[in-house]
């Protein structure tokens, strides 16, 4: 969950990809939800949908899978790697924002696959303050994408005397 800041964190790693289009490094950042939310809709119960959407480790080979398949398709290793970061950050936002909130509030983020030790460091505990960071990251991050573009849409700098 942390929907904003998830979005938020494909919009800021724009300028430090230029070649990876913007709606590529959202959906990367966005990508475990989304693949949790069709498990979800295909009926898939249970502990196993986060281990296989959130765990640490599927989150990191994810990422690799991901990051290199999007480097190979745009023929950029700068915008794979910076999309496989995309897809990492996810884990990062969801292991300081999770237990989701509404359940029992015990960590619900597995480091390997299932039954393996689970961590979050709970930041829906505070509901209040969860809301307000999750769009201060949204906000950030579309800052730091407005800033960039607008950055390359400037003409060049003229120099005195011309
Ligand atoms: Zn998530």
């Amino acid at each position: 969950m942390a929907f904003f800041a998830h979005i938020g964190t494909g919009f800021a790693l724009k300028p430090a990809a230029p070649k990876a289009p913007v709606i590529l490094l959202i959906t990367a950042a966005m990508s475990a939800d989304l693949v949790c939310f069709l498990l979800m809709a295909l009926g898939v119960a249970g502990e196993s949908i986060l281990a296989w959407t959130h765990g640490l480790f599927i989150s990191g080979v994810w990422a690799l899978v991901f990051g290199f398949t999007s480097g190979v398709i745009l023929k950029n290793a700068r915008a794979g790697v910076f999309t496989g970061i995309a897809v990492f950050g996810h884990w990062l936002i969801d292991f300081i924002t999770h237990p989701m909130y509404g359940g029992d509030m015990k960590p619900d983020i597995p480091l390997f696959l299932e039954g393996s030790p689970k961590v979050g460091l709970g930041l829906y505990g505070n509901l209040a303050a969860a809301i307000i960071i999750d769009l201060a990251v949204l906000a950030a991050g579309i800052a730091l994408y407005v800033h960039y573009r607008l950055s390359q849409a400037k003409p060049p700098a003229t120099s005195p005397g011309e």
